[in-house]
């Protein structure tokens, strides 16, 4: 991992927004990739979540490891990880699965020696999707004060872009 960047900031859930980017997508941030990023440990799930929220991004449990050094890591996959199924029957009946082959993984550790952080890295990039592409969003679960706001928009007239636009604005606020 030499060529890993790493920044000292240790984020917490009301400042972890800080260390996402801009995706090409307006409004969806991004984890920018193979950085690693120091959460407070306590918080780290909910820093995840948070993540997930403002980028669009869903993670499934890889693989578990431990070695000398560490209270616990892991790998996750991206929701969309897998082989596309074509098979037409298969494709109706699992339409919200929607893989397509994705391999970016997140790396998440708590070393031994410094165990009042955790670190995240996205160590690959989403491939065959853009997180936040409004076609995906239906497959991912939603706070329920997203689901309000959505609610609330679309009862006054508002498009569904600008709803989108909209929701992730006051989520990220
Ligand atoms: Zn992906």
């Amino acid at each position: 991992m030499s060529n890993n960047n790493i920044n000292n900031t240790i984020y917490d859930i009301s400042t972890v927004q800080q260390v996402l980017i801009n995706s090409p997508l307006e409004g969806i941030k991004m984890l920018p990739l193979n950085s690693t990023i120091l959460v407070k440990a306590s918080e780290w799930e909910k820093c995840l979540e948070r993540i997930n929220v403002l980028c669009s991004t869903k993670w499934n449990k890889k693989h578990k490891y431990s070695g000398k050094g560490l209270v616990f890591g892991e790998t996750k996959k991206c929701h969309r990880a897998g082989q596309y199924i074509t098979n037409r029957q298969l494709r109706l009946a699992q339409k919200d699965m929607k893989a397509c082959s994705c391999t970016a993984a997140l790396k998440i550790i708590q070393h031994l020696d410094n165990p009042n952080v955790v670190t995240f890295c996205q160590t690959r990039a989403h491939v065959n999707h853009v997180p936040g592409d409004w076609d995906e969003v239906r497959t991912l679960p939603l706070p329920s004060e997203a689901i309000k706001i959505i609610e609330d928009q679309l009862k006054s007239g508002s498009s569904c872009r600008s709803t989108r636009i909209s929701v992730l604005r006051q989520i990220d606020s």
